[in-house]
């Protein structure tokens, strides 16, 4: 499983002096003349031509890509639940590895390489990528670690020790003990001498887990413990260690590339500084607002950092920003392919994966660091977009669920996406919830934002939650418009980044023809009003003559727990034509008998079933809805009522349709709609804690129970004061 997959072996003593002193032959001052190797003898070169890939998802594929094109044959892995997943489905050659927790099992996985003819190891991301055991071990047994030197995964997988060697080869660091006394006392008297606020951070530590901050000494055993406790279900180690917690800082990483001939570049920088939980959902490059001596420095620092450990291959050097001071410290290295080096592949033009596999074959780089930076110069902004089946409003939880509807942007040379899924795939919760990668490039950053946000209006999914309104929101925003980033964005802008607009009339008239049209196709059993085919209808229904008339009752679905229920909208539709309806749009009022003060429309609408489409003709303008219903299915948390999707002007609306009145209070005494009896988790998970005893009278909002699922913590909050 994932909270096994970046754990680290034990480190070997301290990187020789040698290889910290030794300097990049090609760094931006000495340029070569030629793209000769630097090395004294000829070297020789090993041809790839058939690789396995330890890994799933959109990585697996991304490898397979650049491996197909250059003619090596691929091997990829599945698990059972990955069984019909694409990564396996687009290889030549697939593996069954059984269990979800086997991409972990590197032995196995070694054995299988050499059984299938495999010469070399791609690992991918995550599980595997960072364990220098495994690393070790396909050399030991003849298999090509596509990948750094062992001995370089082992010295940088430590938070603690990475530091240590990182400050002998004069790259800062930030203000810390990175020790290994781990007295509690001790490590609270390291805190008071730093100054508060501090941050605990696990040394074998990664994607966020195992981080807390402390604000001052009074709560510092508490989240000491926490802190530990996370790091050791996550990582199965509990060392900390203490640094400066910085307060507006931002995460700028650099790209590094070497070779085993001793050339070093760097390929441009990331700000990666829109985080939730620690973790990067918008990466962007080049950094905005930076200046250019700094942004000069950071690449420097970043080659001797990848110097200091003799590294090859492709690497990430990730740096804190001190927005107040202008001073950047080093924070760590990741010693592997990132999720987001698509952005520096748009804004370079290179293909990072095919320079692994020429750093694996022992070819010397093909370019020059000044060649490197011309290419960045010529070619503008890119942005990446992770979109990730996740509830922005139940702060960013994991969703799951299958994909039942899937439409993406047409992509271009300025316009990728890297997926694992199609549509009718499964989002499960054994692996990562990220569905996508949506990268852009243009020649401005604003441009490359404003195209960000067309994109995101083109992608629709239906299924797991998402965050894509979300990303919209961000991208869209003026502070990040004027690049004022920095890792408590979200934090800083919620107001303006979580409020929800009024969902305008026209979408309910769109809903409401909707709901019609699916009803007139036979689509659930030819009532979907969720009234159990006691609809009143009016007019001449059942002979197909015409008028008939019809009304529903719709309410937005929010899934924000703490959210008021939201007023029921009554549509009341009269069929006046073929294709023309006579439209009314009103609050059901306080006491929901009858209806406010409505608008009126005359609309003229088509539904064309290959698309999906609703085309509407209103008094003043055309609209074009994608609607796609979603029926109730018990095995979805997500969707235990029929829901209707509404893709409108490049937003998403979700509306489900309610029993008449009447028919609601029989059957539930009124209580139907009132979410605020009862707890529900977004989705299958663990209970890790329940932290209320029976019979105790809770307060909205008191955390009740705190689970997991997908290696996250969620906690459940009363939705009203009631007792249990
Ligand atoms: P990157 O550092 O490449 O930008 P992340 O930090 O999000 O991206 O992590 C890279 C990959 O490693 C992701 O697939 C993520 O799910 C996985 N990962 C990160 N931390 C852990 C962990 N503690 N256990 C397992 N997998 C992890
Ligand atoms: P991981 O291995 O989980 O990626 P990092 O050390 O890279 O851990 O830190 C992850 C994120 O935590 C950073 O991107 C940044 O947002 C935040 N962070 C880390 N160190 C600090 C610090 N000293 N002060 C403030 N924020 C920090
Ligand atoms: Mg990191």
């Amino acid at each position: 499983m994932r909270s096994l997959a970046r754990t680290k072996r034990p480190l070997l003593p301290t990187i020789p002096p040698s290889t910290l002193t030794r300097t990049p032959k090609w760094n931006s001052t000495t340029t070569p003349t030629t793209n000769q190797p630097n090395s004294a003898s000829t070297p020789t070169y090993t041809p790839l031509h058939s690789i396995l890939i330890a890994n799933r998802g959109e990585i697996a594929l991304r490898v397979t890509r650049t491996a197909s094109a250059q003619g090596i044959r691929t091997t990829t892995l599945y698990t059972d639940p990955d069984a019909h997943s694409q990564h396996a489905l687009s290889s030549p050659f697939a593996l069954n590895l059984g269990s979800t927790d086997q991409y972990l099992n590197g032995a196995r996985i070694i054995t299988l390489a050499k059984e299938h003819n495999c010469q070399a190891i791609h690992p991918g991301y995550g599980f595997l990528s960072e364990n220098a055991g495994f690393a070790k071990a396909c050399e030991a047994e003849g298999v090509k670690f596509i990948g750094p030197p062992w001995k370089a995964i082992e010295a940088m997988g430590d938070k603690a020790r990475s530091k240590e060697i990182m400050g002998k080869a004069g790259v800062p660091c930030i203000p810390g003990y990175h020790g290994g006394n781990q007295d509690p006392a001790f490590l609270a008297q390291q805190a008071e001498s730093i100054g508060y606020p501090v941050l605990l951070k696990a040394v074998k530590g990664g994607g966020g887990k195992g981080m807390r901050i402390v604000r001052d000494a009074s709560e510092f055993d508490q989240r000491l413990d926490s802190a530990k406790s996370e790091a050791r279900s996550s990582f199965g180690d509990e060392v900390m260690l203490v640094e400066k917690y910085i307060l507006t800082p931002r995460h700028i990483e650099v790209q590094i590339f070497a070779d085993a001939h001793g050339n070093c570049l760097a390929l441009g920088e990331r700000d990666c500084s829109i985080q939730r939980r620690h973790q990067k959902i918008l990466e962007e490059s080049p950094a905005p607002n930076l200046a250019e001596e700094i942004r000069q420095d950071l690449w420097e620092k970043a080659r001797q950092a990848a110097l200091a450990v003799g590294y090859q291959g492709a690497g990430t050097v990730e740096f804190i920003f001190d927005n107040e001071t202008g001073q950047f410290f080093f924070m760590e290295m990741n010693t592997r392919l990132q999720v987001e080096h698509p952005v520096t592949e748009m804004v370079t033009g290179l293909d990072l994966v095919a320079w692994q596999f020429l750093v694996a074959e022992g070819k010397p780089l093909p370019l020059t660091q000044a060649e490197v930076e011309q290419r960045i110069k010529d070619r503008g902004h890119a942005i990446e977009a992770r979109i990730y089946a996740e509830d922005p409003s139940r702060d960013f939880a994991p969703s799951t669920g299958t994909l039942l509807h899937l439409r993406t942007p047409t992509t271009s040379e300025t316009v990728r996406i890297d997926a694992g899924f199609v549509q009718g795939d499964e989002v499960s919760a054994h692996y990562d919830p990220m569905i996508a990668k949506l990268i852009v490039s243009a020649p401005s950053r604003e441009q490359t934002l404003r195209k960000m946000v067309q994109v995101l209006e083109e992608y629709e999914v239906v299924g797991p939650v998402t965050n894509i309104e979300f990303l919209k929101r961000v991208c869209g925003s003026p502070a990040f418009g004027r690049g004022e980033v920095e890792t408590g964005f979200i934090r800083k802008f919620e107001g303006e980044l979580f409020g929800r607009g009024e969902v305008a009339g026209e979408v309910w008239v769109q809903g409401a023809i909707g709901l019609w049209e699916a009803e007139q196709r036979g689509h659930s059993g030819g009532d979907v009003s969720g009234s159990g085919g006691t609809q009143q209808i009016l007019g001449f229904g059942g002979s197909g003559a015409i008028p008939q008339a019809r009304e529903f009752r719709l309410v937005e679905v929010i899934s924000d727990p703490l959210a008021a229920s939201p007023t029921p909208t009554i549509v009341k539709l009269v069929k006046t034509g073929p294709s023309t309806f006579e439209v009314s749009v009103g609050r059901e009022d306080g006491e929901g008998e009858g209806e406010g003060e409505g608008e009126s429309y005359t609309v003229t609408s088509s539904w064309n079933p290959s698309t999906n489409t609703l085309r509407s003709f209103f008094p003043g303008t055309r609209l074009d809805t994608t609607i796609i219903l979603t029926p109730p299915s018990p095995s979805s948390p997500n969707s235990s009522q029929l829901t209707l999707s509404l893709f409108h002007h490049g937003a998403l609306y979700t509306l489900s349709p309610l029993p008449p009145r009447w028919a609601s209070k029989a059957l539930f005494g009124g209580s139907h709609e009132d979410p605020t009896h009862s707890v529900v988790t977004p989705m299958p998970c663990k209970i890790l804690r329940v932290e209320v005893p029976v019979g105790d009278v809770v307060k909205r909002g008191q955390v009740l129970v705190v689970v997991e699922s997908m290696k996250m913590e969620m906690v459940l909050r009363a939705p009203g004061r009631g007792c249990g």
